[in-house]
Order: C-alpha cells, then structure tokens, then sequence
C-alpha cells in the first residue's frame, strides 16, 4: 500500500480574490446596457413579431391557420351562404367568416399560421405593448386583429433591377399591350396628330410608368364599398372595386407626391 501523497502547494489565496474583485470593479464601471422600459422604447426591427393582424376581406375560412397551429390557438367560425346565380350560371356557396380570435396568451409566435395562409390574410405587425390584466383579454377577436392590420408595416420596396412579382408582371405585361392596341388603331384612325396631341399622349406614357413602380398595399375603399353594395353589387365584386378604387386613388396621390417634389 503506498504512502498517502502530500497536498500540492497552492499560490497565495488573495490572487483569486482579487481577480473577482478586478472582474466586479470593471463591470461597476462599464457602462449599463439594462434598458428602463417602459421609460425606454427598444429599438426593434421593423419587422419584429409582435402581434398578428388579420386582413379579413382576405379570408376564405379554409382554416389552414388553425389545422397548422402548434397551439391550437387560432380558432374560427363560419357558416355557408348560398350567393344568388349570376347571368343564369349556378348558385354557389361561400363561407362567412363568423369568428377569427388568436388567443395569445398560447400563441408562441412561430409564424406558421402568417406563413401557410394561402390568401394572404395574416401578417406580423410589430406592436407589442398589448398586456392586459386578465388572460381571457390576451384572445384577440377578428375586430381586434383587423386593428392591427393599421400597424403592419408596407412590404419593402423591390430592389433596383428585381422582376416584379409575377401576378403584377402579367396584369402590367397586359394593361401595356391594350395601351399599345388602343394606341395603334387610333393612330390608323387619325394618322396626322399635332404636336400638342402628341405630346399630351407622351406625357400620360410618363405617368403610367410613374404609376406603375408605385407599389401600395390594397385595402377597402369603405365609401366605394358602401355605394356597390347600395347599387345591389354582389359583395365580393364590391370588395375588389373598391380595393382597385383604393390602390388608383393611393397610387395617383403617391404618384403627384413624387412629381411635386421633382418640380419644387
Ligand atoms: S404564431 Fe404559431 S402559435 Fe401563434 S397562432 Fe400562429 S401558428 Fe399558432
Ligand atoms: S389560412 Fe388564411 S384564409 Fe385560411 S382561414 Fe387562415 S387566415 Fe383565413
């Protein structure tokens, strides 16, 4: 049986101590990076994951969201209503969104829902200040999340040289040609047009294009919504009107904006 071996000769006990107090000291010093909210607002990302919003006109109650939620946190009702023969075709049935609420005291904010929804319906807004003194306030129904929709930031601009999306593309690709078919007949009507005519047709050319790099966010022009359904429009006809009315509308003020600033 060998000897037992003799304990290793330590250094002098204060170098430890001291290094911890070195440590403590710099960090006393150093400037803190704790941030009084809510006296201090952080600075997040514009695109953060705060809360989501729901673009209900966008809604066709296929309840993708709800079947991929993790949490089952989405929940919805609907109902069916058959939407009257148009020009002798057949009476269809449409699904009425009755109840969309997030419940997000479950919600773990993986995005899936935002990210299958096939219409376009969900989107992340970067509000976050939302705390409430119960849970059962953290079930936000559709009225709530339509609110958000306000605070959802505009998609980001394409980059120089990027292809517009293909959708945009085509109904660009197809105003352009009826512009040039329009253009060539009334040029074989009238082959002789003055100056002023021409130059009056150059400058329209001008501000298509300028209009058609202005990219807006369609929503409802709730007035020219109003005015259809009073007219006895179909509401799905009167929803796509009035978001077209929306985005010229947004578009031409967007477009005057540019100019005004080019001439001023
Ligand atoms: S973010 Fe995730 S957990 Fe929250 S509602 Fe959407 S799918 Fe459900
Ligand atoms: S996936 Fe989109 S369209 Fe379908 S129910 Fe959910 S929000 Fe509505």
């Amino acid at each position: 049986m060998s000897a037992p071996t003799a304990p290793k000769k330590k250094g002098p006990p204060q170098i430890g101590l001291l290094k911890g107090l070195g440590v403590t000291l710099k960090t006393f010093l150093s400037k803190p990076t704790t941030q009084q909210y809510p006296k201090t607002k952080p600075d997040l990302a514009p695109r953060t994951r705060g809360v989501i919003a729901l673009m209900e006109e966008n809604c066709t109650v296929c309840m993708l969201c709800a079947r991929e939620c993790p949490d089952w946190c989405i929940y919805i009702d609907s109902h069916k209503e058959t939407v009257p023969p148009k020009d002798g075709g057949r009476a269809r049935t449409r699904n009425i969104l009755d109840r969309f609420a997030i419940d997000f005291a479950l919600c773990m904010y993986c995005g899936i829902c935002v990210e299958v929804c096939p219409f376009d319906a969900l989107f992340w807004s970067p509000e976050f200040e939302y705390s409430t003194e119960t849970i059962e306030e953290l079930t936000h129904e559709k009225e709530q999340l339509r609110k958000w929709m306000d605070t959802v930031p505009p998609p980001p601009e394409l980059e120089y040289g990027a292809e517009l999306p293909k959708e945009i593309q085509q109904g660009l690709d197809a105003a352009r040609k009826k512009a040039a078919q329009r253009a060539a007949a009334t040029a074989a009507a009238a082959p002789a047009k003055d100056d002023a005519e021409q130059d009056s047709g150059e400058k329209k050319e001008v501000e298509q294009r300028l209009e058609d790099t202005i990219h807006v966010e369609a929503q409802i022009d709730q007035d020219v919504f109003d005015k259809l359904v009073a007219e006895g429009k179909s509401e799905r006809v009167a929803r796509a009107k009035a978001k077209a009315a929306y985005v010229r509308a947004e578009k031409k003020r967007q477009a005057d904006e540019i100019r005004a600033k080019e001439e001023g």
